[in-house]
């Protein structure tokens, strides 16, 4: 008897984050190995990033159903395309680098 339960929680986690965290620590693997010591912090960083996304709910779909919204940068909320400034949390939107004027 394995008594193994943890399956159905796998759709929990973050996969990307898990998966972004995993690349980075073994990137900062390579950079210790390279001689890089500073970039090892890489590997703390990745962790992190690795334990978080275990924790992490599953990302948001990257496009919403509205074409005249976009994700909030920050908490993910449906907010429209224009909007400079999320109503929801407050902080300004990251622009795409193309800025119009
Ligand atoms: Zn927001």
């Amino acid at each position: 008897m394995r008594g193994k339960g943890a399956e159905a929680e796998v759709e929990v986690m973050n996969q990307g984050m898990v998966l972004s965290g995993v690349i980075t620590a073994v990137f900062g693997v390579i950079f210790l190995l390279m001689g890089f010591l500073p970039l090892g912090i890489l590997v703390i960083v990745g962790l992190a990033i690795f334990v978080l996304g275990i924790g992490a709910p599953p990302s948001e779909p990257v496009t919403p159903e509205d074409p005249n919204k976009r994700f909030c940068w920050y908490c993910m909320e449906e907010i429209d395309l224009d909007e400079k400034v999320c109503p929801y949390c407050g902080l300004e939107q990251i622009e795409d680098g193309s800025k119009r004027d």
